[in-house]
């Protein structure tokens, strides 16, 4: 049985400013939820929090009955919570499968190792195409592909997904969009998604919050902000 993952009151600074100030989310077991806002509104910040990569200044992170804002960043891995970061960080001179192997180093992942990947592998026939082939020399969808994959190895119960479709050609965005959601699905994990493309961010989330200069400002199924008026002139105008 999966947990909620539960965000509450979360204020993060950097030296003494803050980035993310009384930031409250929720996301349950197997859904989709996006962050959407500007740039420095601090939605990689939150899933850097989240991670345990930047320390919290208050508030409390949870996952069912863990508190992730009291344990290093390798514990909450184990415990399910991985993070694709923006840029990928993949290992460029390691092969496709040398890649995936890593993801899958974690407890939670090793004895899942094979079926894992033929699951991320039907899901990504391109990477089988390159298994043998370095990380480096991936097309950038690839090397996205490749990141989602590798973070799927360790059998997440939450994927923190940031940018996905950041540097994409339009008909990559398409085709990484619709594979990540077969994938997540087929694999069962909910996932948090920060996305400057907010059209695509509310067509593969059921639910959303908008995030800006650190605080959220509206939230709710994404159907409903994709027809609110601030979102759509704010995020949305001309697409
Ligand atoms: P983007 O889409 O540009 O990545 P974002 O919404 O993800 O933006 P963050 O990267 O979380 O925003 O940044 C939030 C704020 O914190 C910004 O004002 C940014 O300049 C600041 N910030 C981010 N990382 C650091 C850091 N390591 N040290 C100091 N300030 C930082």
């Amino acid at each position: 049985m999966s947990e909620r993952l539960v965000v509450s009151g979360l204020t993060v600074r950097y030296a003494r400013r803050p980035a993310i100030v009384d930031v409250s989310i929720t996301v349950e077991p197997g859904e989709i939820v996006t962050v959407i806002g500007p740039n420095g509104a601090g939605k990689t910040t939150l899933l850097r929090a989240i991670s345990g990569l930047v320390p919290v200044h208050s508030g409390t992170i949870s996952f069912g009955r863990a508190r992730l804002d009291k344990m290093p960043s390798h514990r909450i891995v184990d415990i399910g919570v991985i993070h694709v970061p923006e840029g990928r960080h993949l290992f460029p001179d390691m092969t496709t499968l040398e890649n995936l192997d890593m993801g899958a180093y974690s407890g939670r992942g090793r004895g899942l190792r094979r079926k894992t990947l033929d699951v991320v592998y039907s899901h990504f026939p391109r990477l089988r195409e390159r298994t043998r082939q370095a990380a480096g020399s991936l097309s950038g969808g690839e090397q996205q592909m490749l990141a989602t994959g590798r973070a799927l190895m360790g059998r997440p119960e939450v994927l923190l997904l940031d940018e996905p479709a950041t540097g994409l050609a339009p008909l990559m965005v398409k085709e990484v969009a619709a594979a990540i959601a077969d994938l997540v699905s087929a694999v069962g994990c909910a996932v948090l998604l920060v996305e400057q493309n907010v059209s695509l961010a509310l067509r593969l989330a059921s639910r959303g919050y908008v995030l800006e200069l650190g605080q959220v400002v509206a939230s709710g199924p994404s159907t409903a902000l994709a027809v609110d008026s601030r979102v759509r002139e704010a995020y949305l105008a001309g697409r």
